[in-house]
């Protein structure tokens, strides 16, 4: 079994679930945030990234319901850990740093907590709320720091109810050229 085609029976298993108060599926968030990365041009690592991003919820066993959610899972880094066994570094980091880059974003740009949806809103209260300055300055000194943060941009505007884009399969490509040679 090929890494393309793990990760689709992933999505096949839980991927239809709702995406944690929002309106889309788990799956359908992944590939809208795919979707825009492609559009800006991104790097195909970043879009492999942009559609990965919260895999950490499907290999860890949380329930899909916000309110049952009371204490923060690490998503990011169930992800991360799982990717990297998968993937580089440019892969796995951005995912890792993608909950701490709305935290980032929260502490270091105006208008951008105003932004969050409410489920996101109450997401970051788990994850340690804003950041501090030092925080901040510390996460500036993570080599991809960037990265995490435009997929932290993604990851927010893939909430839009019944947008269509390309299916997973579409990905298959990307991702068995993304994958670590073993
Ligand atoms: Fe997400």
């Amino acid at each position: 079994m090929t890494v393309a085609d793990e990760i689709i029976g992933i999505f096949a298993r839980r991927g239809a679930e709702a995406y944690f108060g929002e309106c889309v599926s788990v799956t359908g968030h992944g590939l809208q945030a795919a979707w825009f990365a492609r559009e800006e041009g991104a790097p195909a690592s970043l879009v492999v990234a942009a559609l990965l991003h919260d895999i950490g919820h499907l290999v860890d066993d949380v329930p899909e319901d916000l309110a049952q959610w009371t204490q923060d899972r690490h998503h990011e880094r169930i992800g991360a850990a799982w990717l990297a066994r998968r993937f580089g570094p440019d892969v796995s980091d951005p995912v890792r740093l993608h909950v701490p880059a709305k935290r980032y974003l929260c502490a270091t740009e105006a208008g951008y907590f105003s932004n969050l949806s409410p489920a996101s809103v109450r997401t970051l209260q788990l994850q340690g709320g804003p950041m501090s300055g030092a925080e901040a300055a510390a996460f500036e000194t993570e080599p991809r720091f960037r990265e995490a943060v435009r997929v932290r941009r993604w990851d927010d505007r893939a909430k839009v109810a019944g947008l269509q884009v390309p299916d997973l399969a579409s990905y298959r490509r990307l991702i068995e050229t993304h994958t670590r040679s073993p």
